[in-house]
């Protein structure tokens, strides 16, 4: 082939078509393969082509209970290529590899002066689409990002950082969040109960926050990949009392903080068992109204606190993304299991009952397709 026909033939590879597969969401446990419209863009908007899209737990959740109206193309834990810009935007261009955020507060209403940025409406819309109610879109093979989110939630990857571990800045960014909201102290203990992925990234900034951490899980395969990402001080759950192993490392006293990163209730009450009186507990994984007995004399003669965390923080945004694209912690480790996009069904399957064998599940519409692995990529541990 001569020059000619390889520049022919890259232009093919780059060119946009007219329609793409993707994921579409229908109603309750209703997700289908369909092809869409490629999302057109605006001015100062950018199309991305979807590398890899992490399945979050809130993903689940949406699909799961039917929280919002169908259709939608959900997926935000997004990185890839740019594809095409408006003809405004000078930030990007075609062949850059980011990832996007899909929620970007405005910064100046009440909710953002007190940084409670999660309650702001403009954070509330969803700045990544692609197609029907804008709904994050990274599980599809475009997705168009509108122009506040280009501005300010739209970051390059390094060369030698993979689309693997990009794509983990969101969900690090509400795990920083979390362990701020703790207000660890340097030699406190922290027992982290459930080591799926985001137990496993809360343990470690814990642990990066100067404290000493326990992990528990019933499944011993998560506590062999904790303890591989430094996380040595294991409980199996299946086999031993927690609370009282906590109190046995702790002097009987209870750890200074408890983390939930299980979406179970009922593991509330040990939670605040496994607390020193004066403690504190966060709730990570409880995203779902209902109610619980709680011990009212545990939060009022004991003193122990109960403390919530939800979503990601912008002021955080520059933390979490030094902590992945420096790799401060080999996040790909984290990937069990990898999806081309038409087996998004399947993908939605596993992570909702999560195996012992698995943790973080991925989709990659972007995998197989020629000339987008971009350059620099490296994929260890696939
Ligand atoms: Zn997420
Ligand atoms: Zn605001």
């Amino acid at each position: 082939m001569g020059i000619a026909g390889q520049v022919e033939l890259e232009s093919a590879r780059q060119s946009i078509p007219a329609s793409m597969l993707a994921a579409v969401y229908r109603g309750v446990n209703d997700v289908r393969l369909e092809t869409v419209p490629v999302p057109k863009i605006g001015a100062g908007e950018l199309l991305l082509r979807v590398h890899t899209c992490g399945v979050c737990g809130t993903d689940l959740k949406k699909i799961a209970t039917g929280s919002h109206s169908a259709p939608r193309i959900f997926g935000h834990e997004t990185s890839g290529t740019v594809a095409a810009v408006g003809d405004r935007v000078r930030k990007f261009q075609p062949g850059d590899r980011v990832i996007a955020f899909h929620h970007i507060p405005c910064r100046i209403c009440y909710y953002c002066r007190h940084k409670t940025f999660a309650q702001c409406s403009t954070y509330k819309e969803v700045g990544c689409t692609a197609g029907f109610e804008p709904s994050g879109g990274g599980f599809a093979e475009y997705v168009r990002v509108m122009d506040w989110i280009v501005e300010q939630g739209t970051i390059r990857i390094p060369d030698g950082v993979s689309f693997e571990q990009a794509c983990f800045v969101e969900p690090v960014n509400t795990c920083i969040k979390g362990i701020e909201a703790l207000r660890l102290e340097p030699g406190e203990t922290v027992l982290t109960i459930g080591q799926g992925p985001i137990g496993i990234i809360l343990g470690v900034l814990g642990q990066r926050a100067g404290a000493t951490v326990i992990t528990s899980d019933l499944y011993p395969e998560r506590l062999k990949i904790a303890a591989s990402l430094g996380l040595k001080r294991t409980i199996n759950a299946s086999q031993r009392d927690v609370v009282r192993c906590v109190q046995e490392q702790t002097e009987g006293r209870g750890a200074d903080a408890v983390i939930l990163a299980v979406g179970s209730n009922a593991l509330i009450r040990p939670a605040l068992d496994a607390t020193r009186p004066g403690g504190r507990v966060l709730l990570f994984a409880q995203t779902q109204h209902g109610e619980v007995v709680v011990d009212p004399a545990a939060i009022c003669v004991d003193e122990k606190t109960l403390l919530g965390s939800y979503s990601a923080s912008v002021g955080l945004q520059e933390e979490s993304v030094r902590f992945v694209m420096n790799r401060e912690m080999n996040l790909e480790k984290l990937i069990s299991h990898r999806f081309p996009l038409r087996d998004a069904p399947q993908a939605f399957g596993l992570a909702a009952h999560p195996q012992p064998s698995s943790m973080k599940v991925v989709i990659q519409p972007g995998s197989a397709r020629p000339g987008n692995a971009g350059k620099a990529e490296r994929r260890e541990g696939t």
